[in-house]
């Protein structure tokens, strides 16, 4: 059985690397971060497949692929100040955490905020502050950012986030159908009214809950954001939140 280390340098080598992911200072976050301590221990053997995996709170963390492109994606780079939406385990935040000045990521479940800020401390990680609340809103109060990440499927790219964006800022997120069609896009701010939209491929996201995104009461909680019930077997929850590499 390889090392964690050993799977983490082969998780960037074939997931990574071989998909076109090559920035240097994301492959380096991402060999540094360690995974199995954003899954829940009962996955923690699962940490370095090329899947996303279900967390707490019905949620997933997303495929390593899909977080490396879409950290590339942002070119984030030292003393940016980055916002990441649906938070999740932490693992995208810490990542970029490892490569920006400072991250603030906001998470709408407690459970998971909880979560992710004591792994934040355990992990000496002290640039990624984790909030709870609705990131479709952005938090204007730490505006503006040199990128902007979300985690979760809008309908659209709320302009209220462009808003929070520096001049020649990046927002990378996916936006589409809830349960269906979705393409992950990057916006890069140009000037005050300019933005420049780029189609990233598509993918596949829990949907981003909130007042800029769908409404609660309409979620169609298929695929990956459905809840695993507690008593499944490990395989069966692996295999209802893995979808086909290049989606999260
Ligand atoms: N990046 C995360 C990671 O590394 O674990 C994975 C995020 S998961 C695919 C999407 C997250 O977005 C879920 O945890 C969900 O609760 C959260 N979410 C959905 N709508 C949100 C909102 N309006 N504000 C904050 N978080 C939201």
């Amino acid at each position: 059985m390889a090392s964690l280390q050993e799977q983490r340098e082969q998780m960037v080598e074939r997931q990574l690397k071989r998909r076109g992911v090559d920035d240097p200072a994301v492959l380096a976050a991402m060999r540094q971060v360690p995974r199995e301590l954003f899954v829940p221990e009962a996955l923690r053997e699962f940490a370095y497949d090329d899947s996303p995996l279900p967390i707490e709170a019905g949620q997933t963390i997303s495929q390593p692929y899909i977080v490396g492109l879409m950290v590339q994606a942002a070119e984030i780079r030292p003393g940016d100040a980055v916002l990441e939406i649906g938070a999740g385990s932490g693992y995208a935040a810490a990542v970029m955490g490892r490569i920006a000045g400072r991250v603030t990521a906001i998470e709408r479940h407690e459970t998971l905020s909880a979560l992710a800020r004591g792994r934040m401390r355990q992990l000496g990680y002290d640039n990624v502050e984790i909030i709870t609340g609705d990131g479709s809103r952005g938090r204007p109060e730490g505006a503006p950012y040199d990128a902007i990440l979300a985690s979760a499927t809008g309908p659209s790219v709320p302009q209220v986030l462009i808003d929070q964006l520096d001049i020649g800022g990046r927002l990378v997120m996916p936006v589409g159908d809830r349960a269906g069609e979705q393409r992950l896009v990057k916006v890069t701010r140009r000037d005050a009214t300019h933005v420049e939209e780029e189609d990233l491929g598509a993918v596949r996201f829990v949907p981003l809950i909130g007042e800029h995104g769908w409404s609660e009461t309409g979620a169609t909680p298929a695929g990956p954001s459905a809840a695993p019930a507690p008593d499944r077997p490990i395989p069966a929850m692996i295999r209802e939140a893995a979808i086909p590499a290049g989606r999260a």
